[in-house]
């Protein structure tokens, strides 16, 4: 078949490398000069399948809907905030309905998509920074026990995390702090921590090595339906296809037609910090999560990344200053002396587009030929291998790897 993939963040690049494999003739669309120049750029990097980095999943819904309006959530709401943007956190709030299903189904993506991953990067002989474990930090004991609930959900799935003392956990991260307060760390072992950018950017590469057609700075302006797919885009006209897949992140819902525009998907935007490591030895050696300021300060490489917050609202020029400060913060107070400050700190926004339930949209839609891989909220780089073998699988109407009902696009009726 020949397939148009609408979008070359790290969810289309995967998208497009499946359906290529399987011998369909691809074609990439994106509006920007490059590949990943969105929320795929400087992600915090965990490849989680604990599901256990800021707004991964939310931890288990209150038992009534008012308690639930009224717990402490980790979104900022700005002032920007629209009144739709304000009913999405209502339903995101309230999204209680089959919560354990949905937490064992995100967790079996993540855990699904690592091990594509995995067997990608050395089918296509990909060289990009990677390393393993996550270490999430507890400075109190309420920080540990608030996290009880996860950790025991978890162990159920058979994902046991490690407990350590202060003293241990100094071992296996010598660069952590010694003057700052510690309860106790829990470690991840199968998680992981990745260059999301540098790995699609080679993927592309290898995908243009294997004749998928790229098109770079082409911005779709519409999906039109006839006896196949047509596409309009600036740069080249109408142009046909038999289907398409939609991973274009918040370019989506401008594509989606006037029968899946209810399909409730919002913004979130968060920040990064990305840093030369000063000294190896100061800096964090995989994934550390500050569980107390809810920051992820993971080693990438050659550099240390610090990032988290979530904001509701807003716009990518304007930089929430309490949030940095907060970034800042936790890398002063948990790994101080690890990164070049002042010399090569970049600042980063970016935007993830979230479901409430806060599953990704991967499935055909109502409209013949339109696919969906999208929504991934802030598990796109952990969950992108998986999703694209799944939806690749469903272009085929072969069984997926993994039960996929619950991220299928149709659960949110018109
Ligand atoms: C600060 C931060 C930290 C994060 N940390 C993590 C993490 O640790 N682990 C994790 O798993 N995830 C993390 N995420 C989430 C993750 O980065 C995203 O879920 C993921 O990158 C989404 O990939 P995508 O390909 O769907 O979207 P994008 O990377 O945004 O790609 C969509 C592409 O579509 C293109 N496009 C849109 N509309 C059009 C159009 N009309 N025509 C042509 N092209 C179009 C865009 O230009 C863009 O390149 C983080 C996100 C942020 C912001």
């Amino acid at each position: 078949m020949k397939i148009a993939v609408i979008g070359a963040g790290v969810v289309g690049i995967c998208t497009a490398y499946e359906l290529a494999q399987d011998g369909h003739r691809v074609s990439i669309f994106e509006r920007n000069a490059s590949a990943s120049e969105e929320a795929s750029f400087a992600c915090a990097g965990n490849l989680s399948p604990s599901l256990s980095h800021p707004l991964s999943f939310p931890s288990q819904p209150a038992t009534s809907r008012l308690r639930a309006m009224l717990a402490p959530t980790p979104i900022t709401v700005t002032r920007g905030a629209t009144l739709s943007e304000l009913g999405w956190l209502k339903q995101w709030k309230t999204a209680g309905q089959n919560f354990p299903e949905r937490f064992v189904a995100a967790q079996r993506l993540a855990a699904y998509s690592l091990e594509r991953l995995h067997s990608l990067t050395t089918q296509a002989h990909l060289t990009h920074e990677q390393a393993s474990g996550h270490m999430l930090l507890f400075q109190s004991e309420r920080t540990f026990l608030a996290f009880q609930d996860q950790f025991n959900a978890l162990k159920e799935l058979g994902l046991v995390g490690r407990i350590f003392t202060p003293t241990e956990a100094r071992v296996l991260e010598p660069g952590l702090s010694t003057d700052g307060p510690l309860h106790s760390a829990v470690c991840y072992a199968g998680d992981e921590v990745g260059n999301c950018r540098q790995f699609a950017q080679a993927l592309k590469d290898k995908l243009l090595e294997g004749g998928v057609q790229l098109h770079l700075g082409t911005t779709v302006s519409a999906i039109a339906q006839g006896t196949g797919i047509q596409l309009h885009t600036d740069t080249q006209g109408s142009l046909d296809f038999d289907q398409v897949v939609i991973c274009a992140g918040t370019g989506s819902a401008a594509l989606l037609g006037p029968s899946l525009r209810h399909l409730p998907l919002n913004r979130l935007w968060s920040y990064s910090l990305s840093a030369q490591i000063k000294e190896s030895f100061s800096a964090p050696r995989s994934a550390v999560h500050d569980c107390h300021r809810q920051v992820s300060l993971n080693r990438i490489g050659g550099r240390i990344r610090v990032s988290g917050g979530a904001e509701l609202g807003g716009t990518a020029d304007v930089h929430n200053e309490k949030i940095i400060k907060l970034l800042y913060q936790s890398l002063q107070s948990n790994f101080p002396g690890a990164a070049h400050h002042s010399r090569s700190m970049q600042t980063w926004k970016g935007c993830s587009i979230f479901s409430p339930d806060m599953l990704p949209l991967i499935g055909p839609t109502a409209s013949p030929g339109i696919w969906l891989n999208l929504a991934h909220g802030h598990n796109g780089w952990s969950m992108a291998c998986g999703s694209a073998r799944i939806l690749a699988d469903q272009m085929r109407g072969q069984p997926t790897g993994l039960n996929a009902t619950l991220v299928h696009p149709g659960r949110f009726k018109s």
